[in-house]
């Protein structure tokens, strides 16, 4: 099947997602979230979040007290959190130096999708994925974020993503294939069907799939 025939398929199954973006966080609240969000549970990243904004009054306060250890005491429910506390200080510095730490990063409004992906991933601890994301949620552009329960269940299907390339080589490939609000809804689709159905640590349910008649179900 192709990519355009299984966007087809999983807009018939899924016909009331709305387009509602993220207007919960910041921009640059978002982006340090998704951080924090790398290999965890949404709620444990929330839980990190809520305690460093109880610790710092603002990131210029972390940027100034370049405390790397401290941070990591901050966000430690997380996991991973000398690595994310290394990861945060980077992407504020790098916000610094160009001049584009203000909580709305409206430098992103002058860019294209490609210009901003391409600054994004620049920083150190900011992947493909996370900048995807930002984009999509906080400024609605069509990029199309593909996260582990997107890759897992591409690879299951066979024939949308070529065998054995990675999750940067993915983006490439599907990016250019889909765009605008239809990114959103297939991203969000594919994220319900990820956690409820077509599961990575347990048997994934594909007797009650909607694309069951047509995934390959490869599990190696
Ligand atoms: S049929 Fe099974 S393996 Fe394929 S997408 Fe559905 S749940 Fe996943």
């Amino acid at each position: 099947m192709s990519f355009k025939a299984l966007i087809n398929l999983i807009l018939e199954n899924n016909p009331n997602i709305q387009e509602i973006r993220n207007s919960r966080h910041k921009p640059l609240d978002l982006l340090i979230l998704l951080i924090l969000n790398q290999s965890t549970s949404d709620d444990l990243a929330d839980l990190a979040f809520k305690k460093l904004k109880l610790d710092y009054p603002d990131y210029k306060t972390i940027l100034a007290e370049n405390n790397p250890e401290k941070l990591t005491e901050s966000i430690k429910i997380c996991g991973l959190s000398k690595s994310k506390s290394v990861y945060i200080l980077n992407t504020l510095n790098y916000l610094e130096k160009q001049n584009w730490l203000d909580l709305n990063l409206n430098f992103i409004n002058d860019l294209s999708d490609a210009e901003a992906l391409e600054a994004l991933t620049q920083i150190k601890g900011i992947g493909i994925k996370s900048a995807s994301c930002l984009l999509m949620f906080s400024f609605k552009r069509g990029t199309f974020p593909i996260d582990t329960h997107l890759f897992r269940i591409f690879k299951r299907l066979g024939n949308i993503i070529p065998t054995g390339i990675d999750l940067v080589k993915a983006h490439k490939f599907l990016q250019p294939q889909i765009q605008g609000k239809l990114a959103f809804q297939v991203h969000v689709a594919l994220i319900e069907l990820g956690r409820k159905v077509c599961l990575g640590k347990t048997n994934p349910k594909c007797s009650i799939c909607y694309l069951n008649s047509i995934c390959q179900k490869n599990f190696n």
